[in-house]
C-alpha cells in the first residue's frame, strides 16, 4: 500500500505546501481541527517515534517552531499546540510520522477530550520516573 505522505513528498498526491527543506515538508491538514492546522512530516518515511531518525525529529520540531512562531506574530493566532500522535490508540491515522501545528484562538474550546489531570503523591511520580528511566 502506498503511503499518502510519501506520495505527497514525491508530488504524486496534491497538497498545499507551507514549507520545505532537505529533511521535512509542511502542508495544510485536509481535516483541520482549527483554521490553519498544518502538518510537518519527515521526507524519509518513518511510521512513528521508534523508527523516526532523531535528526529528522529535530528537523520536524525546528520547522514547527519556525512556523508556529511566525503564526504567533499575527493578531489572528493566540496560541499554538504541537501534537504528535504515535500509534492508533493515540489517535494516529496516517502511519508516516507527523507533527501537528494547531493554531489556537482565545475561547476556541478545543481540548483533549476525556483528559482529567490528577495529583499523584511524589512517591508515585518517582516510581513512574524510575520505570521510564529503566526503558531508556
Ligand atoms: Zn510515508
Amino acid at each position: 500500500m502506498i503511503c499518502i505522505f510519501c506520495a505527497i513528498v514525491a508530488r504524486d498526491a496534491e497538497s498545499s505546501i507551507v514549507y520545505e527543506d532537505d529533511a521535512v515538508l509542511a502542508f495544510m491538514d485536509i481535516r483541520p481541527i482549527t483554521r490553519g492546522h498544518l502538518l510537518v512530516i519527515p521526507k524519509r518515511h518513518a511510521e512513528g517515534l521508534a523508527e523516526l531518525d532523531p535528526a529528522d525529529g529535530g528537523a520536524m520540531y525546528r520547522a514547527a517552531r519556525t512556523i508556529g512562531a511566525a503564526l504567533r506574530t499575527t493578531s489572528d493566532v493566540d496560541g499554538i499546540n504541537l501534537l504528535q500522535a504515535d500509534g492508533a490508540d493515540a489517535g494516529q491515522e496516517v502511519f508516516h510520522a507527523h507533527l501537528h501545528v494547531i493554531p489556537r484562538r482565545r475561547g476556541d474550546g478545543i481540548g483533549l477530550s476525556g483528559a482529567s489531570p490528577t495529583m499523584p503523591p511524589r512517591a508515585v511520580l518517582d516510581d513512574a520516573a524510575a520505570a521510564v528511566r529503566a526503558l531508556l
